[in-house]
């Protein structure tokens, strides 16, 4: 494996509570790696220390090689390298659909805006709501505005894409449209983490099942296995509470 993200002994406390107890894993370029665990555990902690969004207290994270700086000019570029998808879409709710995909590109990477509107037209087909650039955020059904946040987040030209829990926001009826984006990502090669329960997705896209509870990796696992034949008491007790 290649390692794109190496995560070694990292710990966080928030006061008193212990959120992320010696947590180590290695997700590989082009992997998939689902995070799945009961409400608390650590999950979306996680994924905002892996960009910095929050800082850790021991521990190392390294993203292509590179220890993630605190802040400066360093901790912009990494951000930019990682892309994150949020359980509630955070698109700009006063730019259009089109300017919320440009305006990384344009503002962090100097894109022109002809070429930053060439390529967003081009992610926002890809991901099937090219016919809603001109509209405004909230013009667009929730799996539409999703879809155009993972949009948002490729067209950055990220190493990585963590989304934490993508469709737990959306309509039954919206959820297998962003998680179809998804498994297209996935099987193009993008590496990404993503904390979701959607088994369909887990089996259909992912390399690896990451199950955490109470700050800690307690079992990780090909999905197949993990779902069909949990190793740990914790682990069967919450997947007989989900399925
Ligand atoms: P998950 O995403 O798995 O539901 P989180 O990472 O959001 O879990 O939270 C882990 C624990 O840390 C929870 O007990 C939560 O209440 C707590 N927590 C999360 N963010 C903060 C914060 N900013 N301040 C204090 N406690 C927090
Ligand atoms: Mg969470």
């Amino acid at each position: 494996m290649d390692p794109l993200v190496v995560i070694d002994k990292v710990n966080k406390h928030y006061g008193d509570l212990h959120v992320l107890k010696d947590i180590s894993t290695t997700v590989g370029r082009g992997e998939v790696v689902v995070v799945i665990g009961p409400s608390g555990s650590g999950k979306s902690t996680l994924c905002r220390a892996i960009n910095r969004l929050e800082t850790i207290d021991s521990g190392t994270i390294t993203i292509d090689g590179k220890t993630l700086p605190e802040e400066g000019r360093g901790l912009a570029k990494l951000r930019a390298d990682v892309g994150m998808v949020f359980q509630s879409f955070n698109l700009f709710a006063h730019k259009s659909v089109l300017e919320n995909v440009t305006l990384g590109p344009r503002r962090v990477r100097g894109v022109s805006k002809a070429d930053a509107d060439k390529r967003a037209m081009e992610l926002l087909d890809r991901v099937g709501v090219a016919n809603q650039a001109k509209k405004m955020p909230s013009q667009l059904s929730g799996g539409q505005q999703q879809r155009v946040a993972i949009a948002r987040s490729l067209a950055m030209n990220p190493k990585l894409i963590l989304l934490d829990e993508p469709t737990s926001a959306l309509d039954p009826e919206m959820i297998n449209e962003v998680l179809d984006v998804m498994i297209t990502l996935a099987h193009d090669g993008m590496t990404m983490v993503v904390v979701t329960h959607e088994m369909g997705f887990a089996r259909k896209a992912a390399n690896r099942v990451l199950f955490m509870a109470d700050g800690e990796i307690v079992e990780q696992a090909d999905p197949e296995q993990f779902f069909t034949n949990p190793q740990s008491p914790r682990a069967k007790d919450f997947l007989s509470k989900i399925l």
